[in-house]
């Protein structure tokens, strides 16, 4: 009796967070690998990343978010939210109303960033803890006021060691300590694009590189002691398609530059139309057969992308493979943000520490069911979002998971032992009773009453 009370008050006490008698808070490092296709982990060898994940958990295919570009899935992963209502759609963007341009070079202002809260802003408000970013887009702008404690600003130049070093130092010596902390880096997509992902020597030394990467963040946890106590997730934004100089769809052919403001061109256009949209509209739809058209209130709800000032009036998704182009415009050899629904453009996400499983793979997640299993895990409230809780369960050590197809085999089993034990006590039954031997019926001396006096 006293040792159950004893055990009650220690799980009490570690249970409730942020108490003086509970340990260290859990502590989380997110990475992005941008560009990490979900198959090359099948098609290449990458020995640190298997060894992380033999120790962890596999999601072998994660279902990112429309449209499938760098800065809307980033966002997306560190708010649990679709584009259309974290506000980040599009790589480059637009906005009628304040006339304000957004592109991967000019991507400062909080305006973008503030129709949602990222999960560093949300984890700097609970009381003794901090966030750090080594890069990851938006990390180095004031969202609602706030930047991560420690962070860098956003340069391409700099090199993966530097950047390790910075969060690793951060991560060991702050005061209150780094709970969340974000490494971001940019290949191998600008490989993908450089190349195409169906160069297979090019895409293997720069594959290699990237688990040469792994291999580093691993150690260096090791070295600090880091390892055993925080929980590592390592995912990516999008995965890579190959392209060719022989499958373009010109716009200068079909429809007139002085018409419309291009706001962003491939795979997905958008058209802000000058006068006529709907001539505009009937221009594109018979423009070419590898490009689907859609007037903005049309657009597929699958893809979640419709409900946002800067969101244009009409946009074009081209087919897999396909690029849009101007007639001055170069080509690359790969490229993303195409249809989420194409496997190639899916990331994969593998996740090792105290919190996950060990040895564990599992089919598919969404890329918005990341933000609430994070939240979980720093025992943050999440704030609303598109994301399912549930569908990462498995993945915790901490939740009880209902795996279909295993739930069935249990099931099934469990009916063949229950059938095979009723028969074996059937059998024994009869057995032990034996057989009755032969007797001829007795007659008792008042069988021959009438029944009726
Ligand atoms: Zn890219």
């Amino acid at each position: 009796m006293r040792l159950s009370l004893v055990l009650l008050f220690s799980g009490l006490a570690t249970g409730c967070r942020g108490s003086s008698s509970s340990p260290l808070p859990p502590r989380l490092l997110l990475v992005s690998f941008d560009g990490f296709r979900a198959d090359y982990l099948q098609n290449y060898e990458f020995p640190h990343l298997q060894n992380f994940i033999k120790e962890g958990v596999l999601v072998e295919q994660v279902q990112n978010v429309f449209i499938t570009k760098t800065f809307p899935n980033h966002y997306s992963i560190v708010t649990g939210l679709y584009e259309e209502s974290h506000g980040i759609v599009a790589n480059s963007m637009y906005d009628v109303v304040t006339k304000k341009h957004f592109s991967d070079m000019n991507d400062k202002d909080p305006f973008w960033w503030n129709e949602a809260v990222p999960i560093w802003v949300t984890n700097q408000l609970q009381e003794n803890r901090s966030s750090a970013a080594a890069m990851w887009p938006g990390t180095d702008v004031p969202i609602h006021n706030t930047t991560p404690s420690y962070f860098m600003d956003y340069s391409r130049s700099v090199s993966f060691g530097e950047r390790l070093r910075n969060l690793t130092t951060w991560l060991s010596s702050s005061n209150p300590p780094v709970t969340f902390a974000t490494l971001y880096w940019e290949e191998p997509d600008a490989s993908g694009h450089k190349y195409g992902p169906d160069d297979k020597d090019n895409m293997h030394r720069v594959l290699k590189e990237v688990d040469d990467h792994v291999g580093e963040l691993v150690h260096q946890l090791k070295v600090l002691g880091l390892w055993d106590s925080l929980n590592v997730i390592i995912t990516s934004d999008h995965g890579m398609a190959q392209c060719s100089k022989d499958r373009l769809i010109n716009l200068d052919l079909c429809i007139d530059p002085a018409d419309y403001t291009l706001v962003d061109l491939s795979p997905v256009a958008a058209i802000l139309p000058k006068k006529n949209r709907t001539k505009l509209f009937y221009e594109l739809k018979v423009c070419d057969s590898h490009m689907k058209v859609y007037l903005k209130e049309d657009i597929p709800a699958r893809f979640h992308y419709q409900h946002n000032d800067r969101i244009q009036p009409i946009i074009l998704v081209a087919d897999e493979g396909w690029t849009i182009v101007l007639s001055k415009s170069s080509l690359k050899l790969g490229d993303h943000g195409y249809d989420n629904s194409l496997p190639s453009m899916n990331p994969f996400l593998a996740a090792r520490g105290p919190a996950f499983h060990k040895g564990y793979k599992h089919s598919t997640i969404n890329t918005v069911d990341i933000y609430p299993m994070m939240c979980h895990i720093l025992g943050l409230k999440p704030h609303p979002n598109n994301g399912t809780f549930g569908h990462t369960k498995c993945l915790l050590v901490d939740q009880w998971c209902i795996n279909l197809p295993e739930a069935i085999g249990i099931v099934i089993g469990a009916l063949l032992v229950l059938t095979t034990l009723t028969c074996l006590i059937i059998i024994m039954q009869n057995r032990l009773s034996g057989p009755r031997p032969f007797s001829r019926l007795q007659l008792q001396d008042d069988d021959d009453d009438p029944l009726i006096a």
